[in-house]
């Protein structure tokens, strides 16, 4: 299983990305959204590549992060989650599915330790429902709980960096879901 980095990022200047027009991260996200108990505000994808020098490196390696203050998920153009889910693997549908769960926890105020939580509770019900192979399920969970005794210095909070240069430029979609939430 490929394990994945999170962070919850400080972006110092974001200005708000622009809507494309629909393409295939469209279609992916929104089959992957249908799998979460509730949608996100807004999902964003990003490419690396496109994104200045100071904070490519920073990007690369992540596959999913929130700007603090936001309700946006960004999810990285590369993450090894999102590509799988672009080609219909439904094992990377539903851990694209958790991690934006794990974001959305930090959206609403959780802590590291409460977003693995809920996104590890989020994964044993794709377990426990079948709707994903039980070894494969299995595996990752153990990788998802490893985090913990890896991580010993990540406690209260994920690696916390400071961007500096505009994200906008990198954003390659930007999904609104369909049923967006109220505002709350
Ligand atoms: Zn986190």
């Amino acid at each position: 299983m490929p394990s994945h980095f999170i962070a919850l990022l400080f972006l110092a200047s974001l200005a708000q990305a622009p809507r494309r027009e629909e393409s295939r991260y469209h279609q992916t996200i929104e089959r992957v959204l249908t799998l979460l108990p509730k949608r996100p505000a807004q999902v964003v994808i990003v490419d690396p590549n496109q994104a200045g020098a100071e904070i490519r490196g920073t990007l690369l390696r992540m596959e999913a992060f929130i700007a603090k203050g936001g309700r946006v998920v960004y999810l990285t153009s590369h993450s090894g989650a999102l590509q799988g889910a672009l080609k219909g693997w439904s094992l990377h549908e539903h851990i694209l599915a958790s991690i934006i769960w794990h974001e959305m926890a930090h959206i609403d105020g959780a802590d590291e330790l409460e977003a693995q939580r809920r996104e590890e509770a989020l994964w044993i019900r794709y377990v426990m429902d079948e709707r994903v192979d039980p070894g494969d399920g299995m595996r990752y969970l153990s990788g998802l709980k490893s985090r913990r005794s890896r991580d010993k210095n990540v406690q209260q909070g994920d690696a916390v960096l400071t961007l500096k240069g505009p994200l906008i430029t990198a954003a390659i979609a930007v999904i609104e879901p369909t049923a967006p939430l109220t505002k709350r």
